[in-house]
């Protein structure tokens, strides 16, 4: 494949060169090659984003729900005919195997432009209050929107799609790790006739074009997905000029094994869910936590599914995983990999190193601990990597107290054939989703995370709300 030449800027509906250049190699994961140039912008590039974006507010704020119903059914229309495109580039650019990539990956895009379009036709944004006063809900301004490398089509889709469905104007700035899928989705939404300024692209780096908009006086409301590192940096970046912050950050979800599951299905399911985009998912269920009678069984079973994991090249088809992101990523994993067996816990699959065969490539060896506690740094630190780690618990109370004993909220998974203990334990969890039995919320729920997790829902009708405004007005 060529290398990609993508150095312009997505500004006030036109592709304009960056204002210094300044180069940035992106790195096939499975390669290690470059797989082409962009820029890096700095405040500059963001501050004419930013005036482009404020300009067209002023008409883009008062369209009709209709209009801007319109833009988004054209943008699926658009989005369908570039979908294999899109499947490509992030497949390259993430690492993720094609067949995930066409599915999972990509699929996110059609998913949230149908949530949103479901959620837009029920929102209200005018109602009459007890006391006569009405309250309307306008939108909030100037977004800037950051967002992460390991879903990246579901993370733009889940800002700049609420955004514009509510009349907000808006700033992207992706991963500097995945700019390509960020790139084609700007060409969609130019081709699907998103009005100049509604929508504008500098990629960049976090320190550098990302706090550029958390600080920039012209931008109303940052929209942040991330870890929780940059995540605290982004809140204090936004604290000068006071503006709305709302944060989707790291997970270290708890799966719940209770012994009246129907365990193969179980044991499966959190090891592949666990595996699933090589670890890379903010809600990944990296603790499995198990009741000490069904203990031994869930170790053969966890085993043997963990042992039929693959691992392979992101390019051919088939079930496997690809490799992490980078070489920081990978070097990460490893330390907390060689952690877990100094703090004492077992290994069941997997372990340091690459696996066979892979030299090149940021390639991690799925794997899986047990007899671990939930005070190694296996069980506190997101890990972002296919590394489950297996902690025993006596009973639901003792289950529920190690679920929550963790600084961050995301999700939280239960497996129990026992509807009323799912429901009590639904309840007593402190989770922004409980997924039960192997359910999946749909693209219309609300997304967000309790503690360390973040703030704010994405998705559906919350998902629209955070960009909204809230204005009371009083008759005499
Ligand atoms: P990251 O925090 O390094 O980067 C995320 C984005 O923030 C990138 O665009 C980056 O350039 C930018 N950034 C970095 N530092 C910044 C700063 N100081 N100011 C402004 N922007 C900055 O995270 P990552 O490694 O790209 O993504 C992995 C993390 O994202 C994980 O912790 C994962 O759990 C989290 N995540 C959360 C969700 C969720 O919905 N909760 C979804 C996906 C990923």
């Amino acid at each position: 494949m060529n290398k990609l030449d993508r150095r312009k800027f997505y500004i006030d509906g036109d592709w304009v060169d960056p204002i210094e250049p300044s180069n940035y190699e992106v790195r096939n994961p499975a390669t290690e090659e470059s797989i082409g140039t962009i820029s890096l912008g700095t405040y500059d590039d963001i501050s004419l984003a930013v005036q482009a974006a404020k300009q067209a507010f002023a008409s883009w704020s008062l369209t009709s729900k209709d209009t801007r119903t319109e833009l988004l059914q054209n943008i699926l229309t658009v989005y369908k005919k570039r979908y294999d495109e899109m499947a490509e580039i992030i497949s390259l650019e993430v690492g993720a195997p094609i067949d995930m990539s066409r599915k999972s990956q990509a699929g996110c895009g059609i998913g949230h432009l149908e949530g949103f379009l479901a959620a837009l036709a029920n929102l209200e944004t005018r109602w009459q209050l007890g006391n006569g006063d009405t309250l309307i809900r306008e939108p909030i301004g100037v977004c800037g929107l950051i967002t992460p490398w390991n879903w990246p089509v579901n993370q733009m889709a889940l800002k700049v799609l609420p955004a514009l469905a509510v009349g907000c104007t808006c700033v992207l700035k992706p991963s500097e790790m995945t700019p390509f899928s960020a790139l084609l989705y700007a060409e969609i939404l130019h081709e699907a006739g998103v009005p100049k300024g509604v929508f504008n692209l500098v990629n960049g780096e976090g320190p550098v074009a990302g706090a550029s908009l958390s600080r920039h006086p012209d931008v109303d409301m940052v929209s942040f997905t991330g870890s929780t590192r940059a995540g605290r940096e982004v809140t204090r970046d936004a604290a000068e000029t006071v503006k709305k912050v709302t944060l989707e950050l790291g997970g270290k979800s708890p799966n719940i094994l209770f012994a009246d599951a129907d365990l193969e299905k179980a044991v499966k399911r959190g090891v592949f869910g666990c595996f699933y985009n090589s670890g890379q998912s903010c809600s990944a269920p990296t603790r499995m936590l198990v009741e000490r009678a069904i203990y031994e069984q869930v170790l053969e079973i966890a085993k043997v599914a963990g042992d039929r994991q693959t691992v392979g090249n992101p390019a051919e088809e088939g079930r496997h995983i690809g490799p992490v992101i980078s070489m920081l990523q990978f070097d990460r994993i490893q330390d907390l990999i060689n952690s877990g067996i100094s703090e004492g816990a077992k290994l069941l699959v997997g372990g340091p190193g690459k696996p066979d065969g892979f030299d090149r490539g940021y390639y991690v060896r799925p794997t899986i601990f047990y007899d671990a506690n939930n005070s190694m740094r296996i069980a506190r630190e997101e890990i972002f990597g296919p590394v489950l780690t297996i902690i025993p618990f006596d009973d639901e109370d003792d289950a529920v107290r190690i679920a929550n004993d963790t600084p961050y909220g995301l999700a939280a998974y239960v497996e129990t054939t026992d509807d009323e203990r799912a429901q009590r334990v639904a309840g007593k969890l402190r989770a922004g989703q409980v997924y039960i039995n192997g359910s999946e919320c749909g693209y219309d729920s609300p997304f967000g995370g309790y503690k360390m997790s973040g703030n704010g829902r994405e998705g559906g009708l919350f998902g629209l709300e955070d960009f909204l405004e809230i204005k009371a007005v009083s008759w005499p």
